[in-house]
């Protein structure tokens, strides 16, 4: 057997079968760029779901990493630690928020904003015990968790789960009407992505997220945004929200803010929020370790230093231009903010997965999302010309499709 079917033979013997990957064994990475195990190279356009927008192996982050790692690791939030501060500061200063807590997924700082929510409803608003309501969107991602999949609506996210988590309403994403009408006396908290990723890069009506905000305001529910995906510049914006002009009560981060290097993640809120937290309330034994607050601080300035939100919004701009030049019978609608971009694809002609696979033959990394979607997200490092690469192989791969496809009929 050689080394390819080995290491395939090995994850799908030993390993639980609850994602479907690709037929591609990947051994090392640099910047955009990732190489197999036979010594193919292929153009990262998944980047690990927005984890690795600053590339594979960035130089200095892994200097960032390497220098910390020699010096001490992790503590525990049992002591404080001199690389914490430094690094909730300046996620503070960029979010115009008064306090972090630091996790490690984002599933975890959803959890996080959750049960801050609660808190404060009950503290703040004074909901009666255990009514505390919190309205989310339809075909929301915020996670794996069982009190996150308690509102998720896409159905084998759900199966034989049960029993879930109440306190969950969910209303269609992007419609103003239908939170107005969804908020009560007890409701605490609007939670939602200002962008879906998961749901296949779905961008609402430019009105909508400054409308909702009002709405929270109004009627004193806290606008929680969820920017582990939209976050730190993947749609042109430092957070999706700055689109739309409003500033949220709480934010959670995650992917990016590990540099594409380790698990961290952040609930970022006002300070009346992140109040309702005391000694003892939650907690994480590897949230805010001395390594990964190095590296995710090392993030954020990396970010800053080589303006990657810039960098996003204008070559995204480019992609998404170019690729609306192009015309092919299975691709439906093309859509995206900066460098994230969703091509719907035509079920009835060829499913999402089977275009990824031709897409790989080309030398393309991407994942269908949602099934019917193919996500274009490149590391925001990405230059001109890598992205004239990507459009003529997108191209080439794109045209043998359709030749395929015509010649069936
Ligand atoms: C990926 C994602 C999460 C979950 O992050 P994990 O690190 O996988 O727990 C939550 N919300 C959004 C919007 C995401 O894209």
């Amino acid at each position: 057997m050689d080394k390819q079917q080995y290491a395939i033979t090995a994850q799908n013997q030993y390993c639980a079968q609850n994602y479907a990957p690709l037929e591609v064994v990947l051994t090392h990475g640099k910047g955009i760029w990732l190489w197999d195990i036979q010594g193919k190279r292929y153009l990262d356009m998944m980047s690990a779901y927005s984890a690795v927008s600053h590339g594979h192996c960035h130089p200095q982050l892994i200097a960032a990493m390497t220098n910390q790692a020699k010096q001490l690791c992790v503590t525990s939030r049992a002591f404080y630690n001199d690389k914490l501060g430094p690094f909730l500061k300046k996620l503070c200063e960029l979010t115009q928020l008064d306090m972090a807590l630091p996790m490690n997924t984002g599933a975890e700082a959803v959890e996080t904003a959750i049960k801050a929510a609660r808190r404060w409803g009950y503290r703040h608003k004074h909901i009666p015990a255990n009514q505390a309501e919190i309205i989310v969107a339809s075909n929301n991602f915020h996670g794996r968790t069982l009190t996150v999949t308690s509102f998720a609506t896409e159905a084998e996210y759900k199966k034989d789960y049960g029993p879930f988590t109440p306190g969950f309403k969910v209303i269609p994403f992007g419609e103003v009407a239908a939170l107005k009408k969804a908020i009560t006396p007890n409701t605490c908290a609007f939670l939602v992505e200002p962008m879906q990723g998961e749901a296949g890069v779905q961008i609402p009506p430019s009105q909508w997220l400054k409308q909702c905000a009002e709405l929270c305001q109004q009627h004193k529910v806290l606008l929680l945004l969820d920017e582990i995906q939209t976050g730190l510049g993947r749609t042109g914006k430092l957070f999706a929200y700055q689109h739309a002009n409003i500033q949220p009560d709480g934010v959670m981060l995650g992917k990016a803010l590990g540099g594409g290097i380790l698990p961290v993640s952040a609930f970022i809120a006002r300070k009346e929020v992140m109040e309702v937290f005391d000694p003892g309330s939650h907690g994480s034994t590897f949230g805010g370790n001395p390594l990964a607050s190095a590296v995710g601080l090392a993030a954020l300035e990396q970010l800053e230093r080589e303006a990657l939100t810039k960098n996003s919004a204008v070559l995204g701009a480019y992609l998404l231009k170019s690729l609306h030049a192009l015309n092919y019978s299975f691709i439906q609608a093309i859509r995206g903010k900066g460098l994230w971009i969703g091509i719907d694809i035509d079920p009835q002609k060829i499913s999402a997965r089977a275009v990824c696979e031709v897409l790989m033959a080309h030398g393309i990394l991407s994942k269908e999302a949602h099934h019917t979607v193919i996500r274009l997200a490149p590391p925001l490092i990405i230059q001109r010309k890598e992205i004239d690469w990507a459009i003529e192989q997108l191209q080439q791969a794109f045209d043998k499709i359709e030749q395929a496809l015509s010649s069936v009929v």
